[in-house]
């Protein structure tokens, strides 16, 4: 079952009994959190079992379903809180600060036609939230394979999880691989006899990294004084860079994905788990996994959404090995990788060709053939740049501009 948050902001200030119910919440979901910790149990059942009966009494006109899903959030809280203390990441006894809530899905309903949702705060008592409903919201609403999952809501907005079965993925037709750079995506695709060079580059990514860097070292440094005002100013800097990152990778993402449903192509990606650069700190971050991750991560996610076929490879040697002739070189220097067999090209495109190798010997990619010989150096196709990257897709309420 895949499940997707979609983000519907509302079309009026949230009532103020759901903003009671919101508070009402937050403080189950921090007293459950507490009778967990004593009680050492995270399981939202559990946590039902032993507290459900005091928190009745506490909560006496709460509905029962919300109560539930209290636990169910505090439960979450309680492994995260578990994890870190495992890893040896000394923190305090968690407390949620943020107003939130969630509600099962038979907990709420949603008329998907008006898109207003009637959520029941306690016996008698619904209230009604209008979202605003954009185009690109439609798609999640009138799609009837989808079905409802679980509703988050926020003071501003709501989110709502739509759910489906994984849908079957199609036989590919071609291969495109990938090789994931900190500036850009560089790879081959291959159809029949042809093999062309691929490139998708986001360099703004590492330019906002060093920008950020660079903020909040300065803010660190005027605000030194004061640690508790420079340790929010930078979390907010960094949640800034987070949107911005995001934001571009999404991007990319769909311009990889659009193009290898349109050709219906395997996708090949590298394995980057494990893969940590060791080298002093200043590089460590210049060179930060986390963009080329959560790259991964979305284009994985959003394929299996589409019944995209995608493999991971091991990534060893990837970069310094000739696909020819097969040596594996001591260093990788330059921009062109050059063997001795007088095999030359892009190191990235190299890379991502050795990829494709491996992928074919590990017997993925449905019997596809390749040879590096059927490799055309003169073509370039571009998937993604930053200068006509711009939006293909409506961003929700632009189409309603110009009607006038
Ligand atoms: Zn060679």
């Amino acid at each position: 079952m895949l499940v997707k948050g979609v983000v519907f902001y509302l079309e009026s200030d949230l009532p103020s009994e759901a903003k009671f119910l919101l508070e009402d919440f937050r403080l189950a979901v921090n007293n459950a959190v507490r009778v967990g910790l004593q009680a050492r149990v995270t399981s939202r059942n559990a946590l039902v079992r032993i507290a459900y009966k005091d928190f009745r009494e506490d909560h006496p006109k709460m509905y029962a379903k919300h109560l539930v899903s209290a636990f169910e959030v505090a439960g979450s809280v309680l492994k995260n809180h578990r994890r870190r203390v495992r890893k040896g990441v000394t923190c305090r006894i968690p407390y949620v600060k943020r107003l939130i809530m969630k509600a099962e899905n038979q907990a709420y309903k949603l008329d998907r036609r008006s898109g207003i949702i009637d959520l029941p705060i306690r016996a008698g008592c619904h209230v009604e939230l209008k979202l605003i409903v954009s185009q690109y919201h439609r798609k999640f609403l009138d799609d009837t394979t989808l079905s409802l999952g679980s509703l988050t809501v926020l003071h501003d907005r709501v989110i709502v999880a739509f759910r489906k079965d994984a849908p079957r993925q199609y036989t590919p037709e071609s291969v495109l691989s990938l090789d994931t750079n900190e500036r850009s995506l560089d790879g081959v695709f291959v159809v029949g006899d042809v093999a062309n060079a691929i490139k998708a580059e986001f360099p703004e990514v590492a330019i906002i990294q060093q920008r950020h860097h660079d903020r909040r070292k300065r803010l660190q440094k005027k605000k030194a004084h004061d640690r508790r005002t420079s340790r929010n100013l930078c979390r907010r800097e960094g949640a800034r860079e987070h949107h911005r990152i995001d934001y571009t990778l999404h991007r990319v993402a769909n311009s990889v994905l659009k193009f290898a449903e349109e050709r219906r192509s395997a996708i090949v990606l590298e394995e980057l788990k494990g893969m940590r650069p060791k080298r002093s700190k200043e590089l460590n971050r210049r060179l930060s996994m986390w963009p080329r991750r959560k790259l991964h991560q979305i284009i994985e996610y959003k394929a299996q959404w589409k019944g995209i076929p995608v493999f991971k490879v091991d990534p060893r040697n990837s970069s310094r090995t000739c696909p020819i002739c097969g040596r594996v070189q001591d260093s990788r220097m330059g921009i062109e990788f050059r063997c001795e067999c007088g095999w030359h090209l892009d190191r990235h495109i190299n890379a991502s060709i050795n990829l494709l190798q491996t992928a074919i010997s590990k017997g993925m990619a449905g019997g596809l053939r390749f040879s590096p010989g059927a490799f055309q150096h003169d073509v370039m196709m571009i998937l993604y740049d930053p200068v006509t990257g711009a939006r293909s897709e409506p961003n929700g309420t632009s189409g309603i501009c110009g009607v006038t």
